[in-house]
């Protein structure tokens, strides 16, 4: 018994009826998707603290403001987004009229992670609508709080006959995977990430890959240490680290080191407390095995602030580590909690090496007062995105697209982006049926007169 063949049979037959094309269509459901965030704010805050101890600010910005304004972008430009795009046209053209129409693939999969559980679903669900799509979302089944907002009250919201959540580990995911889809969005670890893209060859179905990976932060001399400390604390420690875009490793000189461990600590001490974990405003790492992974990475290098664990409450401590050789298994995997090593270099050119001979990053961060020096490591290196002297803010702006390259993913999405990810870019071309004096000179048979055209 195929536990998703009558789901995705209703949502095909929806498609081919042709009812999500019209712009009042889809308006109708980033309007659903809008009121389902107003009305059950209170709810999602309440799951999203039970799964991650999210604090009420960090869930709003980073979970709820942050598709509210995708939703809001996508309502304001849906009908300049739907309208076919003139190009330009070459000799042989000048009658004709060219343009690409951007239409809906079809039925789309959304595979989403358990660290932003309600961003990273919302957000490629207002692209796939935007589009007019039919849409399966299957959320993670660790976030289980607001997986079970999502799969019990978010379809109230939306066209039942369009759209569906359906639930399931890595089993039900695989056997969900072997049907055919047109279009898959899934963000998760590069792991998952090839069983995804595997899975979609089968079909020939395109994919977009959201992943992970080490995303370095290369520490200049010149900097003021305090304020690199508060902004790669804060980034380091939002989601108790749980974000793909986190700096995950500091590279910096010896001296640079000794002066921002410093800063480092105080800044910890001043956002969450002498005993952070009393504290309302960092998170907990999301399940137990997760937390043993990372309890494993902390006798790597030496611990410089921190250290400290609590398995009843799932708890790891904002930790430095200093003193980390580039072999151990803290910088092998990506770290996905508050744990930032510190690996020394004795140059710039020495960093920027480090960083090229390593997987190609989501995010890559230098903190300098040089825009020569910043200017420097964006030229000679590769990454999906790319901040100067400050965490992810790149992201918060949907006029960037949001993806990464080499293992850390391909394609990208966000505002207008989004969109064109979930739109099929049809090359149309119409020709008057007329005019075939003019026409007649390509035929054969060809002749030297042919050739001077
Ligand atoms: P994950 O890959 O374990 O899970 C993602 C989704 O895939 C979930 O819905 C899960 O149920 C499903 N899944 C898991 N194992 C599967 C399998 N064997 N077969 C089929 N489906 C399977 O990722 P996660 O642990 O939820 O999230 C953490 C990872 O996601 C990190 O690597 C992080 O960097 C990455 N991430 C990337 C982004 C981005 O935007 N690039 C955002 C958030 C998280």
């Amino acid at each position: 018994m195929d536990p998703f063949a009558d789901t995705l049979q209703r949502l095909r037959e929806a498609f081919s009826s042709g009812r999500t094309r019209p712009a009042e269509f889809r308006a109708a459901q980033l309007n659903g998707l809008s009121r389902f965030l107003r009305e059950n704010k209170q709810l999602l805050l309440e799951a999203l603290a039970q799964d991650l101890h999210k604090s009420a600010f960090e869930a709003e910005v980073s979970e709820i403001s942050i598709s509210q304004n995708e939703i809001n972008l996508a309502l304001r430009n849906l009908r300049a987004w739907m309208k076919d795009e003139k190009v330009s046209k070459n000799l042989a053209t000048q009658l004709d009229s060219a343009f690409i129409r951007k239409e809906p693939f079809g039925l789309v999969l959304i595979l989403s992670p358990w660290n932003y559980p309600l961003n990273l679903s919302l957000g490629p669900l207002v692209g796939a609508l935007a589009a007019g799509n039919c849409v399966v979302l299957k959320p993670s089944e660790i976030s289980k709080n607001t997986e079970k907002v999502l799969a019990e009250v978010l379809p109230g919201y939306l066209d039942q006959s369009c759209f569906a959540v359906v639930l399931g580990g890595p089993q039900e995911t695989g056997r969900l995977l072997e049907h055919k889809f047109d279009y898959i969005f899934f963000t998760g670890n590069p792991q998952v990430g090839k069983i995804v893209m595997t899975a979609a060859a089968k079909h020939l179905t395109p994919v977009t890959l959201e992943l992970g990976g080490k995303n370095p932060c290369y520490v200049d001399d010149n900097c003021d240490p305090e304020t690199v400390a508060n902004r790669v604390a804060f980034f380091r420690c939002f989601n108790a680290g749980q974000t793909c875009v986190a700096p995950d490793y500091v590279l910096c000189s010896p001296e640079m080191q000794t002066r921002l461990v410093p800063a480092l600590q105080s800044a910890i001490t001043r956002f969450y407390g002498d005993d952070p974990q009393s504290s309302p405003n960092l998170g907990r790492i999301i399940n137990e095995k997760h937390f043993q992974r990372l309890r494993g990475l902390l006798s790597c290098g030496r611990v410089a602030i921190g250290g400290q664990s609590d398995e009843s409450d799932l708890y790891i401590a904002p930790t430095v580590l200093v003193d980390v050789q580039e072999t151990e298994p803290v910088m092998q995997e990506e770290i996905f909690g508050p744990i930032l090593p510190i690996v020394n270099v004795r140059s710039l050119g020495q960093a920027i090496d480090f960083i090229n001979r390593r997987e190609k990053p989501l995010a890559l961060y230098v903190f300098s007062k040089s825009s020569q020096v910043v200017k420097r490591v964006l030229a000679q290196t590769s990454s999906g995105g790319f901040c100067g002297n400050d965490g992810f803010m790149h992201l918060t702006l949907a006029s960037l697209p949001f993806g990464g390259v080499g293992s850390s993913g391909m394609g990208n999405y966000h505002g207008r982006f989004s969109f064109d990810t979930f739109s099929h870019h049809r090359a149309c071309l119409l020709r008057p049926p007329g005019l075939e004096k003019i026409y007649a000179i390509r035929y054969p048979p060809h002749t030297p007169r042919n050739l001077r055209v």
